[in-house]
C-alpha cells in the first residue's frame, strides 16, 4: 500500500494546484500534502456516483459482496500499514489505531454478508383481487461526512452498508486525517470497486461549500454525518429542507458511568479507565463523566487516580503508549480551559491537571473530584482525557444525574444487583448501555443515540436498513 495523497474521483487519482498539510499531532510534523478540493470537484464526484450507480445498484447482492471481500481481505492484509497511518495522522497509540482497523475493516466484511439477507415481505392481503409485496431497494447516491477520532471505522461504518446495499458514495473526510480515507480508496480500486462507486473529495478551505453540494445536490438521496451536534443540526437541516433526502446522524456525546456500591470496584475502575481514556477521551461514547456513590466514593477514587497516574502518555508510536496527543491545538485550549474553570468551582485534581510535558498538544490523564452538576464538565462532551468525579446517594439520584442532558448516545454502570441491571438499563435514556463493561462497539450491534446524539443506526442489522427504500408493490386485477 502506498502513501496516497491525492484525491480520488470517478475512479481518477485527482491533484490540484491547492493543497494543505496534514500534521502529525504528536510531533507537529507535516506528513503530506493533500488536494484542497471545491465545490466544482464534489458536483463531479457526485455526478460520476450518479453514473456509476445503474451498473452497481443491479449486481446481485452476492456479486457486490465478492468486491467488497476482497476489500476487506485487502484491509486485512494491509492492516499494520493502516494502522500506523491512523497513528501519524490522528495520534491514537499504535495498539488502539490496530484495534480500529480491525473495526473499520469488520464492517465491510458484515455487510457485504447482511445485504445478501435484504429480505422483503409478502404481506397477506385484504382484498382477494390483490397481492401485497415489499422489496428492498437501494436508496441511490450518498454522501457521508465523517470525523478524525476514527480515520478509518467511521468511513467503513457507512461506505460497507452503502455500497453493500447497492449505492454509491461521495465521501468527504475530516481535514485532520484524509490520509487513511485515501488509503482505503487505493484498496477499493485495487478490490474491483468500479470507477464512480466510491469517491474521496479532500478538502481544507472549501469545508462548508462542499457539504452546501453533498446536503442541497438532488442527484444525492442519502446524506450519513458523523461528527459534532451543531454541525449535524445544519447539515440535517439543510438536506430536508433543500431535497428531502434520508438523513443519518451521529452526533455528539456526553455518557455517564454509574458505579453503585454494590459494584466490584475493580472491574469498575478498569471499566472507566477503558471507556473514558481511550483515544486520550477523544471518543462519542468515552464516559464523560463518573458518578460514584457516596458510600464507595473515596475508595473507588483513590483506586482511579492511582491507576490514572500510570497511565503512559507519549507519541503514539512509540511501545507501550496508552495516551497520545490530542487531536490540535484548539482541543488541548479546550481542556484546559474546562479544567480550569471546575478547578476555580471547587474540583480538585487527584491526578493531572495540567498539560503533559511529552509535548505541545498532550494533556496529562486526570482524575477530577468533587465535581457538580453545573460544572461545565459534567454537561459538555470533554473530549480529552479528564475524568470528572460526581457523588450520589441514591439511584434515583444517579438516574437523574445521567438523563439531565440533551445527549443520550452511550450510558454505563457497574452493579453486581441483577434487577438493579435491568431496571437501570430500562431507566437510562440512551441509545446504547454498557453494563459491567467500558467497551462494547463492533459490527454487529446498533450503534447510534437518543435525542441530540443523532439519527439512525450504524452496524448491525438496522446499519443496512439505512442504505435501503421499502419499496411496497401492489398486484392487482387478480
Ligand atoms: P465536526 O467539527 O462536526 O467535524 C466533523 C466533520 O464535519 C469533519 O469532516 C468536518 O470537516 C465536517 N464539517 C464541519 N463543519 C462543516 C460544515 N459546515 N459543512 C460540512 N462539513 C462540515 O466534529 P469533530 O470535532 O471532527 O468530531 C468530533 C465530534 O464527533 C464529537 O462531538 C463526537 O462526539 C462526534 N462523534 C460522534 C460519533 C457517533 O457515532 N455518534 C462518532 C465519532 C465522533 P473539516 O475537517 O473539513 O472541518
Amino acid at each position: 500500500m502506498n502513501l496516497r495523497s491525492d484525491a480520488y474521483i470517478d475512479g481518477q487519482w485527482r491533484t490540484a494546484a491547492h493543497r494543505f498539510d496534514v500534521i502529525n499531532p504528536a510531533t507537529q510534523d507535516v506528513i503530506a500534502r493533500v488536494p484542497d478540493l471545491g465545490a466544482a470537484e464534489t458536483e463531479e464526484a457526485v455526478a460520476a456516483a450518479d453514473r456509476a450507480l445503474p451498473a452497481w445498484a443491479t449486481k446481485t447482492a452476492k456479486e457486490r459482496a465478492v468486491i467488497l471481500r476482497a476489500w476487506y481481505d485487502l484491509m486485512i492484509a494491509e492492516i499494520d500499514r493502516l494502522a500506523r497511518l491512523i497513528t501519524l495522522e490522528g495520534g491514537k497509540p499504535l495498539a488502539e489505531a490496530r484495534g480500529e482497523a480491525l473495526y473499520g475493516a469488520s464492517f465491510v466484511e458484515w455487510f457485504a454478508e447482511e445485504a445478501k439477507r435484504a429480505y422483503g415481505r409478502t404481506i397477506p392481503t385484504t382484498t382477494a383481487t390483490r397481492r401485497y409485496v415489499t422489496i428492498k431497494q437501494p436508496v441511490g447516491v450518498c454522501a457521508a461526512i465523517t470525523p478524525w477520532n476514527f480515520p478509518m471505522a467511521m468511513i467503513t461504518r457507512k461506505a460497507g452498508p452503502a455500497l453493500a446495499a447497492g449505492c454509491s458514495i461521495v465521501l468527504k473526510p475530516p481535514s485532520q486525517t484524509p490520509l487513511t480515507a485515501l488509503a482505503l480508496a487505493e484498496l477499493a480500486e485495487r478490490a474491483g470497486v468500479p470507477a464512480g462507486v466510491f469517491n474521496v473529495v479532500t478538502t481544507h478551505s472549501h469545508t462548508s461549500a462542499i457539504g452546501k453540494v453533498l446536503c442541497e445536490s438532488p442527484l444525492v438521496r442519502k446524506f450519513s454525518f458523523t461528527g459534532s451536534t451543531d454541525v449535524g443540526k445544519r447539515l440535517g437541516s439543510a438536506c430536508v429542507g433543500s431535497t428531502v433526502k434520508r438523513v443519518s446522524l451521529e452526533l455528539g456525546g456526553n455518557a455517564p458511568l454509574i458505579v453503585f456500591a454494590d459494584a466490584d470496584i475493580d472491574k469498575a475502575v478498569k471499566g472507566a479507565i477503558a471507556s473514558k481514556f481511550r483515544n486520550a477521551g477523544q471518543t462519542c461514547v468515552c464516559a464523560n463523566r463518573i458518578l460514584v456513590e457516596d458510600s464507595i466514593y473515596d475508595a473507588f477514587s483513590k483506586k482511579l487516580a492511582d491507576a490514572v497516574s500510570k497511565l503512559k502518555v507519549g507519541d503514539g508510536k512509540a511501545e507501550g503508549v496508552e495516551i497520545g496527543p490530542l487531536i490540535d491545538a484548539h482541543a488541548i485550549a479546550k481542556v484546559e480551559q474546562m479544567v480550569a474553570e471546575a478547578i476555580g468551582a471547587g474540583a480538585v485534581a487527584l491526578t493531572g491537571g495540567k498539560k503533559h510535558a511529552a509535548g505541545a498538544q498532550f494533556y496529562a490523564p486526570t482524575v477530577l473530584a468533587n465535581v457538580t452538576r453545573e460544572m461545565r464538565v459534567n454537561r459538555e462532551e470533554i473530549f480529552g482525557p479528564v475524568a470528572p468525579l460526581i457523588r450520589f446517594k441514591t439511584e434515583d439520584e444517579a438516574i437523574a444525574i445521567a438523563n439531565d442532558t440533551e445527549f443520550g448516545l452511550a450510558g454505563y454502570f457497574f452493579s453486581q444487583d441483577v434487577n438493579r441491571c435491568w431496571r437501570v438499563a430500562e431507566r437510562l435514556d440512551y441509545g446504547m448501555v454498557s453494563i459491567n463493561d467500558g467497551i462494547f462497539s463492533n459490527e454487529v450491534i446498533p450503534f447510534g443515540g437518543m435525542k441530540e446524539s443523532g439519527l439512525g443506526r450504524e452496524g448491525g442489522v438496522e446499519g443496512l436498513e439505512e442504505y435501503l427504500e421499502t419499496k411496497f408493490v401492489n398486484f392487482g386485477g387478480f
